[in-house]
Protein backbone atom coordinates (compact mmCIF):
# COMPACT_ATOMS: atom_id res chain seq x y z
CA UNK A 1 0.00 0.00 0.00
CA UNK A 2 1.22 3.41 -1.22
CA UNK A 3 1.66 5.96 1.94
CA UNK A 4 -0.99 8.07 0.72
CA UNK A 5 -3.56 5.03 1.08
CA UNK A 6 -1.90 4.34 4.07
CA UNK A 7 -2.63 7.78 5.56
CA UNK A 8 -6.01 8.43 4.08
CA UNK A 9 -7.38 4.70 5.98
CA UNK A 10 -5.66 5.78 8.76
CA UNK A 11 -7.47 8.96 9.30
CA UNK A 12 -10.88 7.74 8.05
CA UNK A 13 -10.64 4.93 10.68
CA UNK A 14 -10.33 7.44 13.17
CA UNK A 15 -12.91 9.93 12.12
CA UNK A 16 -15.63 8.11 10.60
CA UNK A 17 -17.40 9.94 7.80
CA UNK A 18 -15.04 11.59 5.62
CA UNK A 19 -14.86 13.20 1.88
CA UNK A 20 -12.21 13.58 -0.53
CA UNK A 21 -11.84 17.91 0.15
CA UNK A 22 -11.64 16.92 3.87
CA UNK A 23 -9.03 14.40 2.97
CA UNK A 24 -6.88 16.40 1.23
CA UNK A 25 -6.96 19.27 3.47
CA UNK A 26 -6.12 17.42 6.23
CA UNK A 27 -3.52 15.39 5.66
CA UNK A 28 -1.79 17.93 3.00
CA UNK A 29 -2.44 15.98 0.32
CA UNK A 30 -2.79 16.77 -3.98
CA UNK A 31 -6.81 16.41 -4.48
CA UNK A 32 -5.97 14.11 -7.50
CA UNK A 33 -3.75 12.11 -5.26
CA UNK A 34 -6.33 11.70 -2.86
CA UNK A 35 -8.97 10.77 -5.89
CA UNK A 36 -6.51 8.60 -7.14
CA UNK A 37 -6.00 6.93 -3.86
CA UNK A 38 -9.77 6.63 -2.99
CA UNK A 39 -10.30 5.05 -5.96
CA UNK A 40 -8.41 2.03 -5.49
CA UNK A 41 -9.31 1.95 -1.72
CA UNK A 42 -12.74 1.56 -2.63
CA UNK A 43 -12.17 -1.29 -5.58
CA UNK A 44 -10.48 -3.25 -2.76
CA UNK A 45 -13.19 -2.95 -0.36
CA UNK A 46 -10.97 -0.99 2.42
CA UNK A 47 -13.03 2.19 1.83
CA UNK A 48 -16.80 2.31 1.46
CA UNK A 49 -19.07 5.10 -0.26
CA UNK A 50 -21.69 6.17 1.67
CA UNK A 51 -24.62 9.13 0.37
CA UNK A 52 -23.50 11.98 -1.41
CA UNK A 53 -23.45 15.73 0.86
CA UNK A 54 -24.89 18.11 -1.00
CA UNK A 55 -23.70 20.56 1.20
CA UNK A 56 -26.81 23.03 1.58
CA UNK A 57 -25.16 26.98 1.41
CA UNK A 58 -21.94 25.55 0.51
CA UNK A 59 -20.00 26.41 -2.75
CA UNK A 60 -18.70 23.38 -4.65
CA UNK A 61 -19.93 20.52 -5.71
CA UNK A 62 -21.98 17.55 -3.87
CA UNK A 63 -19.11 15.61 -1.84
CA UNK A 64 -19.16 11.64 -1.75
CA UNK A 65 -18.88 10.64 1.92
CA UNK A 66 -16.53 7.79 3.13
CA UNK A 67 -15.39 5.32 5.45
CA UNK A 68 -13.23 2.32 6.26
CA UNK A 69 -15.39 -0.77 5.51
CA UNK A 70 -16.86 -2.39 8.66
CA UNK A 71 -18.45 -1.26 12.04
CA UNK A 72 -16.93 2.18 13.11
CA UNK A 73 -14.09 1.91 15.38
CA UNK A 74 -14.34 2.99 18.95
CA UNK A 75 -11.48 4.74 20.89
CA UNK A 76 -11.25 4.01 24.40
CA UNK A 77 -10.83 6.85 27.33
CA UNK A 78 -8.74 6.16 30.47
CA UNK A 79 -9.29 9.39 33.02
CA UNK A 80 -9.08 9.49 36.63
CA UNK A 81 -9.80 12.06 39.22
CA UNK A 82 -9.55 11.78 43.27
CA UNK A 83 -10.07 8.15 43.72
CA UNK A 84 -11.69 6.85 40.48
CA UNK A 85 -10.04 5.19 37.40
CA UNK A 86 -12.19 4.61 34.26
CA UNK A 87 -12.13 3.47 30.76
CA UNK A 88 -14.65 4.78 28.73
CA UNK A 89 -14.85 3.18 25.31
CA UNK A 90 -16.75 5.30 22.75
CA UNK A 91 -17.94 5.72 19.33
CA UNK A 92 -16.56 8.04 17.29
CA UNK A 93 -19.29 10.48 17.72
CA UNK A 94 -18.66 10.62 21.44
CA UNK A 95 -21.32 8.29 22.89
CA UNK A 96 -20.74 5.75 25.26
CA UNK A 97 -20.33 2.49 24.02
CA UNK A 98 -19.03 0.49 27.51
CA UNK A 99 -17.54 1.76 31.09
CA UNK A 100 -15.15 -0.10 33.43
CA UNK A 101 -14.87 1.38 36.41
CA UNK A 102 -11.95 1.07 39.46
CA UNK A 103 -13.39 2.93 43.01
CA UNK A 104 -9.69 3.16 44.48
CA UNK A 105 -7.27 5.65 44.88
CA UNK A 106 -5.13 6.16 42.11
CA UNK A 107 -1.69 4.89 43.20
CA UNK A 108 1.10 7.32 42.24
CA UNK A 109 3.23 6.78 38.97
CA UNK A 110 6.28 5.67 40.48
CA UNK A 111 10.05 5.57 39.48
CA UNK A 112 8.82 4.32 35.97
CA UNK A 113 6.48 7.07 34.90
CA UNK A 114 3.00 5.31 34.30
CA UNK A 115 1.09 3.29 36.61
CA UNK A 116 0.56 -0.33 36.24
CA UNK A 117 -3.17 0.87 37.04
CA UNK A 118 -3.53 2.26 33.92
CA UNK A 119 -1.39 0.12 32.15
CA UNK A 120 -4.14 -2.74 32.96
CA UNK A 121 -6.81 -0.35 31.90
CA UNK A 122 -5.12 0.17 28.70
CA UNK A 123 -4.77 -3.32 28.08
CA UNK A 124 -8.46 -3.96 29.23
CA UNK A 125 -9.56 -1.56 26.52
CA UNK A 126 -8.54 -4.15 23.57
CA UNK A 127 -10.18 -7.12 25.56
CA UNK A 128 -13.44 -5.82 26.10
CA UNK A 129 -14.01 -3.91 23.10
CA UNK A 130 -16.39 -6.07 20.82
CA UNK A 131 -15.36 -3.74 17.92
CA UNK A 132 -12.10 -2.60 16.51
CA UNK A 133 -10.31 0.03 18.42
CA UNK A 134 -8.85 3.29 16.78
CA UNK A 135 -6.63 4.17 19.68
CA UNK A 136 -6.82 4.44 23.48
CA UNK A 137 -6.40 7.99 25.20
CA UNK A 138 -4.98 8.55 28.66
CA UNK A 139 -6.39 12.06 30.08
CA UNK A 140 -3.91 13.72 31.85
CA UNK A 141 -5.14 16.37 34.96
CA UNK A 142 -1.85 17.96 34.68
CA UNK A 143 0.40 20.40 32.96
CA UNK A 144 1.51 17.56 30.26
CA UNK A 145 3.50 17.31 26.83
CA UNK A 146 3.57 14.45 25.10
CA UNK A 147 7.06 12.89 25.27
CA UNK A 148 7.93 14.76 28.49
CA UNK A 149 5.38 14.02 30.54
CA UNK A 150 4.35 15.28 33.76
CA UNK A 151 6.69 18.44 36.27
CA UNK A 152 7.27 16.70 38.96
CA UNK A 153 6.05 17.90 42.41
CA UNK A 154 8.13 20.34 44.47
CA UNK A 155 7.76 21.03 48.12
CA UNK A 156 4.86 22.05 49.57
CA UNK A 157 2.71 19.30 47.93
CA UNK A 158 2.59 17.96 51.13
CA UNK A 159 -0.71 19.55 52.15
CA UNK A 160 -2.22 19.90 48.80
CA UNK A 161 -1.76 15.96 47.73
CA UNK A 162 -2.21 15.60 44.36
CA UNK A 163 -0.92 12.63 42.93
CA UNK A 164 -0.68 11.79 39.19
CA UNK A 165 -0.72 7.85 37.48
CA UNK A 166 2.24 9.54 34.74
CA UNK A 167 4.63 11.07 35.87
CA UNK A 168 6.67 10.82 32.55
CA UNK A 169 5.76 9.90 29.22
CA UNK A 170 8.96 9.07 27.49
CA UNK A 171 8.76 5.58 25.59
CA UNK A 172 5.19 5.27 27.62
CA UNK A 173 3.13 6.22 24.30
CA UNK A 174 5.30 4.47 21.76
CA UNK A 175 5.42 1.13 24.30
CA UNK A 176 2.15 1.00 24.98
CA UNK A 177 1.27 1.61 21.22
CA UNK A 178 3.64 -1.45 20.43
CA UNK A 179 2.76 -3.62 22.93
CA UNK A 180 -1.04 -3.27 21.97
CA UNK A 181 -0.95 -2.74 18.60
CA UNK A 182 -3.20 0.73 18.81
CA UNK A 183 -2.12 4.56 19.02
CA UNK A 184 -1.73 4.94 22.86
CA UNK A 185 -2.18 8.52 23.22
CA UNK A 186 -1.26 10.74 26.09
CA UNK A 187 -3.01 14.39 26.68
CA UNK A 188 -3.32 17.22 29.30
CA UNK A 189 -7.63 16.90 30.28
CA UNK A 190 -8.06 20.78 29.77
CA UNK A 191 -6.30 20.42 26.08
CA UNK A 192 -9.01 17.56 25.09
CA UNK A 193 -11.52 19.59 26.48
CA UNK A 194 -10.28 22.90 23.64
CA UNK A 195 -9.80 20.46 20.83
CA UNK A 196 -13.56 19.12 21.53
CA UNK A 197 -15.03 22.60 21.20
CA UNK A 198 -12.64 23.31 18.42
CA UNK A 199 -14.54 20.54 16.03
CA UNK A 200 -17.98 20.12 17.90
CA UNK A 201 -18.55 23.45 20.13
CA UNK A 202 -18.46 26.83 20.02
CA UNK A 203 -14.88 26.91 19.04
CA UNK A 204 -15.23 26.43 15.31
CA UNK A 205 -13.52 28.56 12.86
CA UNK A 206 -12.71 31.53 15.77
CA UNK A 207 -9.77 32.02 17.99
CA UNK A 208 -10.92 31.39 21.46
CA UNK A 209 -9.49 30.37 24.79
CA UNK A 210 -11.56 27.34 26.68
CA UNK A 211 -12.33 27.26 30.20
CA UNK A 212 -12.86 23.89 31.68
CA UNK A 213 -14.37 24.30 35.39
CA UNK A 214 -15.60 21.13 37.15
CA UNK A 215 -16.59 20.18 40.79
CA UNK A 216 -12.86 19.11 41.55
CA UNK A 217 -10.63 21.69 39.38
CA UNK A 218 -10.27 23.65 36.31
CA UNK A 219 -8.31 24.34 33.31
CA UNK A 220 -7.85 26.16 30.51
CA UNK A 221 -6.60 25.43 26.60
CA UNK A 222 -5.99 27.95 23.87
CA UNK A 223 -6.86 27.27 19.80
CA UNK A 224 -5.44 30.15 17.79
CA UNK A 225 -5.70 29.39 13.61
CA UNK A 226 -7.82 26.19 13.98
CA UNK A 227 -4.84 24.48 15.99
CA UNK A 228 -4.57 23.58 19.91
CA UNK A 229 -1.60 25.40 20.79
CA UNK A 230 0.81 22.97 23.31
CA UNK A 231 4.00 25.26 23.79
CA UNK A 232 7.20 23.97 23.42
CA UNK A 233 6.84 22.46 27.26
CA UNK A 234 2.98 21.75 26.96
CA UNK A 235 2.61 24.55 29.72
CA UNK A 236 0.68 27.18 26.57
CA UNK A 237 -2.76 27.90 28.63
CA UNK A 238 -1.95 26.72 32.12
CA UNK A 239 -3.52 29.20 33.82
CA UNK A 240 -3.84 27.28 37.00
CA UNK A 241 0.23 28.58 37.99
CA UNK A 242 0.08 31.78 36.84
CA UNK A 243 1.18 33.73 39.92
CA UNK A 244 -1.02 36.11 41.67
CA UNK A 245 0.87 37.01 44.76
CA UNK A 246 5.04 36.85 45.10
CA UNK A 247 4.47 36.07 48.77
CA UNK A 248 1.76 33.65 48.26
CA UNK A 249 1.84 29.75 49.71
CA UNK A 250 4.05 27.12 47.73
CA UNK A 251 1.88 25.36 45.19
CA UNK A 252 2.77 21.53 43.95
CA UNK A 253 4.42 23.22 40.88
CA UNK A 254 7.11 24.80 42.32
CA UNK A 255 6.21 28.14 42.43
CA UNK A 256 4.60 30.51 45.10
CA UNK A 257 0.70 31.72 45.17
CA UNK A 258 -0.04 30.42 42.41
CA UNK A 259 -3.93 30.94 41.01
CA UNK A 260 -4.57 27.19 42.00
CA UNK A 261 -3.72 27.67 45.74
CA UNK A 262 -5.80 31.02 45.78
CA UNK A 263 -8.79 29.23 44.44
CA UNK A 264 -8.07 26.34 46.91
CA UNK A 265 -8.00 28.89 49.62
CA UNK A 266 -11.21 30.60 48.50
CA UNK A 267 -13.66 27.20 48.32
CA UNK A 268 -12.61 26.10 51.26
CA UNK A 269 -14.50 29.15 52.48
CA UNK A 270 -17.12 26.84 52.05
CA UNK A 271 -18.72 25.10 55.44
CA UNK A 272 -17.54 21.18 54.94
CA UNK A 273 -14.89 21.64 52.19
CA UNK A 274 -11.79 20.26 52.62
CA UNK A 275 -8.90 22.27 52.81
CA UNK A 276 -6.20 20.80 50.71
CA UNK A 277 -7.96 20.21 47.35
CA UNK A 278 -10.16 22.50 45.12
CA UNK A 279 -13.55 21.17 46.08
CA UNK A 280 -16.75 23.21 45.10
CA UNK A 281 -18.98 20.50 46.63
CA UNK A 282 -22.49 21.51 46.48
CA UNK A 283 -21.57 25.15 46.02
CA UNK A 284 -23.19 25.07 42.51
CA UNK A 285 -26.49 23.43 43.93
CA UNK A 286 -26.92 25.68 46.65
CA UNK A 287 -26.14 28.79 44.40
CA UNK A 288 -28.62 27.41 42.12
CA UNK A 289 -30.66 27.29 44.85
CA UNK A 290 -30.94 30.57 45.74
CA UNK A 291 -27.70 30.62 48.60
CA UNK A 292 -26.93 34.41 48.50
CA UNK A 293 -23.57 33.22 50.00
CA UNK A 294 -22.72 30.58 47.74
CA UNK A 295 -24.01 32.66 44.48
CA UNK A 296 -21.23 35.39 46.05
CA UNK A 297 -18.80 32.46 46.40
CA UNK A 298 -18.86 31.60 43.27
CA UNK A 299 -19.13 35.11 41.64
CA UNK A 300 -16.07 35.39 43.94
CA UNK A 301 -14.37 32.32 42.40
CA UNK A 302 -15.18 34.18 38.64
CA UNK A 303 -13.58 37.35 39.87
CA UNK A 304 -10.20 35.31 40.80
CA UNK A 305 -10.21 33.50 37.62
CA UNK A 306 -11.37 36.32 35.31
CA UNK A 307 -7.91 38.47 36.26
CA UNK A 308 -5.22 36.60 34.60
CA UNK A 309 -7.79 35.22 32.37
CA UNK A 310 -8.23 39.15 31.32
CA UNK A 311 -4.77 39.20 30.89
CA UNK A 312 -4.28 36.24 29.22
CA UNK A 313 -7.08 37.25 26.15
CA UNK A 314 -5.25 40.69 26.40
CA UNK A 315 -2.34 39.38 25.36
CA UNK A 316 -3.97 36.48 22.70
CA UNK A 317 -7.23 38.72 21.79
CA UNK A 318 -8.93 35.70 20.83
CA UNK A 319 -12.39 36.18 19.37
CA UNK A 320 -14.29 34.00 21.98
CA UNK A 321 -13.54 33.24 25.52
CA UNK A 322 -15.48 29.69 25.62
CA UNK A 323 -16.76 28.65 29.05
CA UNK A 324 -17.59 24.69 29.60
CA UNK A 325 -21.09 24.25 30.82
CA UNK A 326 -19.92 21.33 33.76
CA UNK A 327 -21.60 23.31 36.19
CA UNK A 328 -24.67 23.74 34.40
CA UNK A 329 -26.86 26.96 35.84
CA UNK A 330 -24.32 27.88 38.36
CA UNK A 331 -21.91 28.86 35.75
CA UNK A 332 -23.99 32.24 35.45
CA UNK A 333 -22.38 33.58 38.75
CA UNK A 334 -18.99 32.44 37.73
CA UNK A 335 -19.44 34.37 34.44
CA UNK A 336 -20.35 37.85 36.28
CA UNK A 337 -17.44 37.57 37.93
CA UNK A 338 -15.62 36.94 35.03
CA UNK A 339 -17.15 39.70 33.28
CA UNK A 340 -16.40 42.11 35.91
CA UNK A 341 -13.22 41.40 36.48
CA UNK A 342 -12.45 42.26 32.82
CA UNK A 343 -14.01 45.18 32.57
CA UNK A 344 -11.40 45.96 35.40
CA UNK A 345 -8.23 44.38 34.36
CA UNK A 346 -8.31 44.36 30.64
CA UNK A 347 -8.18 47.29 28.10
CA UNK A 348 -11.73 48.26 26.90
CA UNK A 349 -10.59 46.93 23.12
CA UNK A 350 -10.57 43.45 24.87
CA UNK A 351 -13.12 43.97 27.30
CA UNK A 352 -16.06 45.10 24.82
CA UNK A 353 -14.84 43.04 22.25
CA UNK A 354 -13.79 39.54 23.24
CA UNK A 355 -17.48 37.12 23.05
CA UNK A 356 -18.07 35.13 26.24
CA UNK A 357 -19.66 31.93 25.99
CA UNK A 358 -20.73 29.07 28.26
CA UNK A 359 -20.37 25.97 25.76
CA UNK A 360 -23.78 23.95 25.25
CA UNK A 361 -21.48 20.72 25.80
CA UNK A 362 -21.30 18.92 29.06
CA UNK A 363 -17.97 16.58 27.90
CA UNK A 364 -16.59 18.27 25.55
CA UNK A 365 -12.98 16.32 27.09
CA UNK A 366 -14.68 13.20 25.95
CA UNK A 367 -15.15 14.65 22.06
CA UNK A 368 -11.81 16.12 21.98
CA UNK A 369 -10.67 12.37 22.95
CA UNK A 370 -12.12 10.90 19.83
CA UNK A 371 -10.53 13.77 17.99
CA UNK A 372 -6.94 13.36 18.83
CA UNK A 373 -6.08 10.54 16.93
CA UNK A 374 -7.47 12.49 13.80
CA UNK A 375 -5.53 15.48 14.98
CA UNK A 376 -2.39 12.91 15.45
CA UNK A 377 -2.88 11.28 12.34
CA UNK A 378 -3.51 14.59 10.73
CA UNK A 379 -0.29 16.56 11.82
CA UNK A 380 2.13 13.35 12.04
ZN1 LIG B 1 1.39 26.40 40.71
Amino acid sequence: MRPAEQRIVEYASFSGWVDRVELAAALDLPAPTVTTAVRKLLAAGSLVAGDTDTGSGRAGRPRQRLRVAGPAPMTGLVSWSHDRLRLRLLDPSGELVRELGREQPVPDAGAHGLSPAVAELVAAAGQVADRRLAAVVVSVPAPFLRGTGTPVEHLGAEDCPRRFPVRSSAGAERALSEEHGIPVLLENDANLGALGELVHGAGAGVDFVHLTIGRHGFGSGVVVNGRLVRGARGYTGELAHLQMDHDGPLCTCGGRGCLWMQLRHLTAMQEGAPATTLDFADLPDRAVAGDAGAARLLRDVGRTIGRPLAQLCTMLDPHRLVLDGALGPAMDHLVRGIRESFSVDAPPAVADNIEVVVSPLRAADVLGACELPCEHARHA
